[in-house]
Parts: C-alpha cells; sequence; structure tokens
C-alpha cells in the first residue's frame, strides 16, 4: 500500500494539466530532436563503449579514487572522501565557516541536492543561491519540487514564473522569456560577485589528471566555479573515468540524450585550483573535491545493481517514460526520478524510501531502449521489487491471490469456472463487465472482459485428430487470459497450425506463466510456476512450445532460465524448453503462407497494428507481425502515429494505478481513431483486455484482435475482416 504521501503527491500531479502538458509537449519533440541529433551515429556502438567505460570504473572506484586524489593533491587541491550524507555536510562547513563565508553559489549539483546541503548551511546562517537558472527560480517558490532531473523547473508556465520574478522583485514583471532571462542573469551576477564561496557538481571526473568536467548551457558553472574565492566540487564516485580518452564518448552521448543537443553551450574541465586574482593579486584559489560515496560503494559491490551506477544522469530515460510524462518529477518525493530515480534512491537514501517510487514503474522498457549507457531500468526496477517486497512482504491481497490461487493451476481453474458461471449479472450476457459495484473506478474508461464460460483447456480435449503425416508437432501454451478469457484465440491458432501442418497438443497441466507475480515482486511463486510448467510442456514431447502471449513467452524464453541458473538440473530443462518457445505469429512467418491463405488477398480492410511493449522490445517481433499481417492475412496495414507507446495495461498495474493506466489508454485510444482503421491487431492479450475494454465503453465500432485472429478471419474461413 503506497503511503499517504505519496498517494497525495500523485493525485496532485495527476490533477495539473499544465503539469502534464509541459512533460508531454517536451517528450513529443524530444523524440523527434534526439533521432535526428543522433542520425548517423552507431547508438548501440556508443552505449556499449559508454557502458564498459563506467563497468570498469565501478570495478575499481577506491583505486579510481586514490590516483584522482593524488592529481589533485599535487596540483595544490584537497580531496574528501566523504562516506555519508552528513560527513559531506560537516566538511564543507568547516571550510565555509574557516572562510567566514556567508554566502554562497551553487551550480550543477545534484550531490549537493542529495545530502540536503542548503537547509544544512542554512541552519548555520549561510545562505546558498542556486545559480541554474531552473533552480533558482525554484528557489525563489518555498515548497516547489523540480519536476525532471535536467530540466527541473519544465512544469512553470512562463506566466507563473513572472509572478514569481514579481512578488521578488516587487515589481511588476511582464511574462517575457527574454527579459526574465535578463532580470535572472542581473540577479544572479550580483551574488556571484559577492560568495565566498562557489559549490559545483561535475559531470565526470577524471582520475588520470584529476580534471572535473561540467556541463552547463547557462555559463553559470564557469562562473561558480571561477569568481569566488574558494571552490568546492561535490560529486559521488560514479562520475570517475579512468583517462581522459574515456570523456570522449560521455560528452557525445550525454547532451545528446538529455536535451537533443550536439553538445552544451560549456564544457568547463577544471584540472586542479584555477588562478584567481583578488585585489589586484593574481594567485591560486583554494579548491575542494568532495567524492561522494553515501551508498555508492555498497552499490558498486552489488553484483546486480553495479549496473546501475554505469548512469550518466543525462534523463533520456525519463524523457521517454510514458509515466513519468504523467506524474512528472515531483511525484518520486526525492532528487533522482523516473525508473534509475527509484533505484539510486535505494542505495543513497533507503530502500523503504524507493518502494514506492518503484511502483510507478509499468515496465513498458521503453527508457532501455534509449539509455546511452545500456541500463536495464525495467530489469533492475523489477530486481528492487523483489527486495522491497523480501523487507517489507507481500501485501495480503496479492500474497492470497498469488500463492493462493495462481501458484496452483487446479485451484485456479476451479475458481475461474465458478466466476465465469456468478459473473452473470455484472455481464448481462455480454462480453464485457461494464460496471463493478463499489470498485467503479476499475471499470472507469475501460470494460473489463467477461470471463469464457469454457476455457480452452476444455475445448482443446475437442481437438480434431491431427494430419497424418504432420509437419512437426507444436505444444500450445495458452497463458491465463487465453484460456479463461479469449479461448476463440487458441481455437484459432489450432486450426490455421493444422492447416499448415502442423499436430498441436494442449499439455493440460499447464498454469500461469509466472509474470503476474514476478512484476509483483515475488519470485519464488514465479519459480514454483516455472518448474511446472516445464514439466508439462516437456511431457508434451513437441518439437516447438507455441505461445501467443509475449509475456508468456518473455517468462519461458528469458525469466525461466535465468531464475533457474543456479540449479544444474533445472537450469538444462529451462534452457532446453526456452530454445523450443515460439511466438505463433513467429512461427506462421516462419511456415510460410498458410495453404488456404493464399490468394485471398481481396478479403483486405484497413487494420492498424498496436505495437505491444514485451512483443516489441522484448521479443522483437513486431516487424515480423506486420509482414505476415500484410503477407498472410493481406490486410491494408495503416500505422497509427506511437503505435509503440504503452497502452496502460501492465497486469495489476490497471488496479493500483487506475488513473495512470487510463490515461496511457486514452493517449492509444486517439491514435488509434486517427488512424480510420476498422481493426487494431495486437499480438499481447493483455493488451486486448485494455483496448477491447477501453472502445467498448467509447461505443466504438472499432474491433481489436489478435494477429491469430486476424488471419483466421481473413483466410481460413473466407470471412472479410470487418
Ligand atoms: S539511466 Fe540511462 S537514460 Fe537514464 S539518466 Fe541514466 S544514463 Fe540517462
Ligand atoms: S520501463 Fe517504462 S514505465 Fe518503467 S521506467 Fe522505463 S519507461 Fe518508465
Amino acid at each position: 500500500m503506497a503511503s499517504r504521501d505519496f498517494q497525495q503527491r500523485l493525485q496532485k500531479a495527476l490533477q495539473n494539466p499544465s503539469l502534464r502538458g509541459a512533460l508531454e509537449r517536451f517528450a513529443d519533440s524530444y523524440v523527434v530532436s534526439r533521432e535526428q541529433v543522433f542520425a548517423g551515429r552507431d547508438f548501440q556502438a556508443l552505449r556499449e563503449r559508454i557502458a564498459a567505460i563506467k563497468a570498469d570504473a565501478a570495478g575499481r572506484y577506491e583505486e579510481l579514487a586514490r590516483e584522482f586524489a593524488r592529481q589533485v593533491t599535487e596540483r595544490g587541491g584537497k580531496v574528501f572522501f566523504a562516506s555519508s550524507a552528513a560527513a559531506a555536510r560537516d566538511y564543507i562547513l568547516k571550510v565555509a565557516q574557516e572562510h567566514r563565508v556567508t554566502e554562497i553559489v551553487k551550480s550543477k549539483s545534484f550531490a549537493t541536492e542529495e545530502i540536503h546541503l542548503n537547509e544544512h548551511l542554512e541552519g548555520h546562517g549561510i545562505r546558498c543561491f542556486e545559480t541554474d537558472l531552473a533552480e533558482w527560480i525554484l528557489q525563489l517558490m518555498p515548497g516547489e519540487r523540480p519536476s525532471h532531473m535536467v530540466m527541473p523547473a519544465i512544469h512553470l508556465p512562463k506566466e507563473e514564473v513572472a509572478r514569481v520574478f514579481s512578488n521578488y522583485l516587487g515589481e511588476p514583471v511582464e511574462p517575457d522569456i527574454k527579459n526574465m532571462v535578463r532580470i535572472a542573469r542581473r540577479e544572479l551576477r550580483e551574488r556571484f560577485l559577492r560568495a565566498g564561496l562557489g559549490i559545483s557538481g561535475a559531470n565526470i571526473a577524471v582520475a588520470e589528471t584529476g580534471t572535473v568536467i561540467i556541463c552547463t548551457n547557462e555559463g553559470n558553472g564557469r562562473l561558480a566555479t571561477t569568481v569566488p574565492p574558494v571552490h568546492i566540487a561535490v560529486f559521488g564516485y560514479e562520475k570517475l573515468v579512468p583517462r581522459m580518452m574515456d570523456v570522449v564518448p560521455i560528452l557525445e552521448a550525454l547532451p545528446r540524450s538529455g536535451t537533443a543537443q550536439p553538445i552544451t553551450s560549456y564544457v568547463t574541465m577544471i584540472t586542479g585550483p584555477v588562478p584567481v586574482e583578488r585585489d589586484g593579486r593574481e594567485g591560486p584559489k583554494e579548491f575542494h573535491v568532495v567524492l561522494l560515496d553515501n551508498g555508492r560503494l555498497k552499490m558498486a559491490a552489488d553484483p546486480v545493481f553495479k549496473e546501475a551506477l554505469q548512469c550518466i544522469r543525462c534523463a533520456a530515460c525519463t524523457n521517454v517514460c510514458p509515466v513519468f510524462q504523467l506524474v512528472s518529477g515531483q511525484v518520486y518525493g526525492f532528487i533522482y526520478s523516473g525508473g534509475i530515480g527509484s533505484i539510486l534512491t535505494a542505495f543513497f537514501n533507503s530502500l523503504a524510501d524507493a518502494a514506492d517510487p518503484q511502483s510507478l514503474c509499468i515496465g513498458c522498457r521503453r527508457c532501455a531502449e534509449v539509455c546511452p549507457a545500456h541500463v536495464n531500468i525495467p530489469d533492475l526496477v523489477l530486481r528492487l521489487r523483489e527486495r522491497v517486497v523480501k523487507e517489507q512482504g507481500l501485501p495480503l491481497s496479492y500474497r492470497a491471490a498469488l500463492r493462493g490461487v495462481v501458484a496452483h493451476p487446479g485451484r485456479m481453474y476451479t475458481l475461474v469456472k465458478a466466476a465465469s458461471r456468478l459473473q452473470g449479472p455484472l455481464s448481462r450476457g455480454q462480453p464485457f463487465i461494464r460496471r463493478l459495484p463499489f470498485f467503479d473506478n476499475f471499470t472507469r474508461g475501460r470494460s473489463l472482459p467477461a470471463l469464457a464460460r469454457e476455457p480452452l483447456r476444455d475445448r482443446a480435449r475437442r481437438l480434431a485428430p491431427p494430419p497424418e503425416r504432420p509437419r512437426l508437432r507444436a505444444a500450445f501454451y495458452s497463458g491465463c487470459v487465453i484460456d479463461f478469457m479469449y479461448p476463440e484465440i487458441g481455437e484459432a491458432i489450432f486450426a490455421l497450425l493444422r492447416e499448415a501442418g502442423a499436430e498441436i497438443v494442449f499439455p493440460a497441466g499447464q498454469g500461469c506463466c509466472g509474470a503476474p507475480a514476478s512484476y509483483a515482486g515475488d519470485p519464488d511463486t514465479t519459480l514454483h510456476l516455472a518448474r511446472l510448467n516445464i514439466a508439462s510442456l516437456e511431457g508434451a514431447g513437441a518439437d516447438v512450445v507455441v505461445t501467443a502471449c509475449p509475456t508468456c513467452a518473455v517468462a519461458l524464453k528469458y525469466d525461466y532460465p535465468r531464475l533457474l541458473g543456479r540449479d544444474e538440473v533445472w537450469s538444462r530443462r529451462a534452457q532446453s524448453l526456452a530454445a523450443k518457445v515460439k511466438d505463433f505469429t513467429e512461427l506462421v512467418g516462419e511456415l510460410g503462407p498458410l495453404p488456404r491463405l493464399q490468394g485471398e488477398a481481396e478479403a483486405a480492410v484497413k487494420v492498424t497494428y498496436h505495437d505491444s511493449c514485451h512483443y516489441k522490445r522484448h521479443l522483437h517481433l513486431d516487424q515480423v507481425a506486420r509482414e505476415v499481417l500484410r503477407e498472410q492475412a493481406g490486410v491494408e496495414l495503416v500505422e497509427m502515429a506511437e503505435s509503440e507507446r504503452c497502452c496502460g495495461f501492465g497486469g495489476s498495474y490497471t488496479l493500483k494505478y487506475p488513473e495512470i493506466s487510463r490515461a496511457l489508454l486514452e493517449r492509444k485510444l486517439r491514435r488509434i481513431q486517427e488512424t480510420g482503421a476498422k481493426v487494431v491487431a495486437t499480438d499481447c492479450p493483455g493488451c486486448l483486455i485494455q483496448l477491447r475494454g477501453g472502445l467498448d465503453q467509447k461505443g466504438s465500432p472499432i474491433r481489436v484482435m489478435h494477429t491469430a485472429e486476424v488471419l483466421y478471419r481473413a483466410g481460413f474461413k473466407a470471412e472479410r475482416v470487418e
């Protein structure tokens, strides 16, 4: 259960249309600009290089820190190794007090936000002035939180900023951006000249030279690090790289990924104390580095989470995250936001602090596609969820559902059968439940599917006899949605594969693939189901195991071998099953034109295709599906804008965060309607639940079909897909 604070922040953000509008506008233009700015570059090679450099550094932080410190000290600077936030704060306060500093200017420092430096110094009578424009605006608005890691005030319209400036100056300020920038420059220039100490962060720190590198667009970083007589650079161990040449790929990727710029306006490299002129005399200024641990060394020693230290804080992952675009960085509650932010929060703050933020991830994997440091954010979020659950336990409702029912196929079957008989008053004979008494939030904006009266596993007992000399023997793994909600998809698949000359069987002992348990942070239940399904599918003696659900395919192909990797016997069995698993549409593509489908192009209708997240980003079959639809079903495929954007299903996510799920669905439905298509095809039964339910509540005649159904209707039955 999410904390009350978190829920309040979430509701506030979801009810703020200007916040959402600003983030969505930025995100839309970002996607296009990012593509342009990376055009002609080998993004995969670039990110592999960055990942290798950063992973190597994470493996020897202490050695690099020693070398970095030696270089800085030799040049006359001082390095303080701060094990904790408190140690870092105390050191900075000591330096400030030694110099009788009363005013400090700051630029570009996440680390100082992480350690709550401003509050600490102000408690000792020292005022800190943020000099990054957006940070300064937020500082003038007590209680306001940053909404984005790179553009913290992106949510504020210019009229709001003008109001803030007017209050600050005590005179009216017009909402004119150029004029407001001029005002900020004038006000801040004064601060730079008066400050006794400048504090910065760092984007990169080079061990072999002791160089601190700062990338900025406003030039304030240079002023903060050069004008005051003392400079303290505060940053974490993860900024360390071994050599100067390692800086090149990071500088190539960072601005391109963050703001879609080829390079930031200023790249400042500071190697030792810079010369400074005071009272007509020139001399070196005092230069300190606070190298912050605060959980980083523990993270670097963690075999799973050390990967997150590869992050170069570009915020590309949040720029493309559909959930972040709805809720903004303000909801996460800590300086680091988005999926990566929740992972960092777990180590830099505490696991308990990361519990709510991590739960916002719907697992769409969009972030992993664009991360220039090759961090597999969605998988790390799942591993984090497991640790949260281990520490806090599974909520009672999840435990009852997952361990009491889902883990036992027999019990699940009995319960679902009983529910399908009792659902009459809710479904009223329709394929949908349009209103759930007492839980109407779950059916607001989207109808739920009614349960099938006869699950696929029962229907499968009446399978037609196999062809005389089958081309192959296939075992069908249905997954829960096809089995209990949409058995007709399974029947279409049986019919199509038989037409293609395959023998198809339905192994009766199969159960849920375990993905719902994995997404809830309960790998033990997944492990139990993995063994059960492996045994059941092995028993079928099939050449190929066919699924028509990408989530199930990912579980069978990737999750089972990972979960069972330490058990020699089960690991072998899991790998042998994984090698046989094929998605239905992929198999159809490989089998070639189905006999009765040839020459059926006249059945063409306008179909649009929705990419399910796992199908596209995990199985990489999005183009295969399009080819099969065009060439085998003979349909006219019209692309929708943002076809790859998450529909908002995410299994139990729809129940946990119905407002977010609904908002994602709304956008998807708009995109579908814009195409003018009569049919939406997709390869994911979960997306079918979401899209069918959404279109049903809109009273839309657009039909949502699994690719197998489109194929079946377009050709096998020689019916028009209308
Ligand atoms: S995880 Fe990747 S995309 Fe996200 S901020 Fe870090 S480097 Fe950028
Ligand atoms: S997987 Fe999707 S929802 Fe989760 S952090 Fe990445 S982009 Fe956001």
